[in-house]
């Protein structure tokens, strides 16, 4: 069933209006009675019938809301450091598919890209692929891209556990980082395409946070995180 994401909460009727109306009547060409899904993106979904279509609105029915399916329980936030252009838009686009909750660029000393004052377009583009990770992959809610941050400037303290992916850790394994992982929010930390320094390493885990190999094999700053994120769900998701 074809799916649409709604600002206000759901009730017994809701209104489409703008991009969607053009969508749902000429692109995909349905009609009053066909149903689609709705969903609030906060986590609750309800099956909408159509009942009436005009150039500006459609007028749907819904059922009760229920919560969505596609929503981990685990809330996991990656921090990825700032790669070359074009990357982040996979970055985004797999993270979001495999359910992380929020991706927030990082600005580290060996990032190649400095950010220019058009910085906060790209933040916008990359909001813009989440949106549509999050319908085509059928996710409850919508991850938020965030501003830029600094690795000295990341606050860690709203996390249970805070990962850092660092190439030179040889001895703690992430599944040995997630034995005894009770809780719901996690903090994932991956580096740009040049590593971490060891100084931000000690700088993060002054700040709480736990070093840990993702293997003996050197992933690519975009393969990174979506390996890692697929690693802590399946392991901490039951
Ligand atoms: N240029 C570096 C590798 C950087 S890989 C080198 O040659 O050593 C980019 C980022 O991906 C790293 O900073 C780290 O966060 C993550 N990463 C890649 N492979 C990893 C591994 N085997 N263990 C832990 N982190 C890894």
């Amino acid at each position: 069933m074809h799916r649409f994401f709604i600002k206000e909460p759901i009730a017994d009727t809701v209104t489409l209006r703008g991009e969607d109306v053009k969508h749902i009547s000429r692109v995909l060409r349905l009609r009053d009675g066909d149903a689609i899904t709705l969903c609030d993106g906060r986590g609750s979904e309800c099956v909408a019938e159509i009942e009436s279509i005009t150039k500006d609105a459609i007028c749907c029915r819904c059922t009760a809301p229920i919560p969505c399916a596609g929503e981990p329980r685990t809330k996991v936030t990656i921090y990825q450091g700032l790669p070359k252009t074009g990357k982040m838009e996979t970055i985004v686009q797999k993270c979001v598919e495999l359910g992380v909750d929020r991706v927030v660029p990082m600005l580290t000393d060996r990032c190649v890209v400095q950010p220019k004052e058009s910085f906060q377009s790209r933040i916008e583009r990359w909001q813009r692929v989440s949106e549509e990770a999050a319908k085509q992959s059928q996710r409850g809610t919508i991850p938020i891209i965030e501003p830029l941050v600094a690795l000295k400037r990341v606050d860690l303290s709203q996390y249970d556990l805070a990962l850092v992916a660092y190439e030179n850790e040889q001895t703690v394994s992430l599944k040995e980082a997630l034995k005894a992982f009770s809780g719901t929010k996690i903090a994932l930390l991956i580096g740009p395409e040049g590593g971490f320094e060891q100084a931000e390493i000690e700088h993060l885990v002054g700040e709480g946070a736990q070093s840990v190999s993702l293997g003996t094999r050197i992933l690519r700053t975009e393969t990174a995180g979506m390996a890692m994120l697929a690693q802590v769900l399946y392991e901490v998701e039951t």
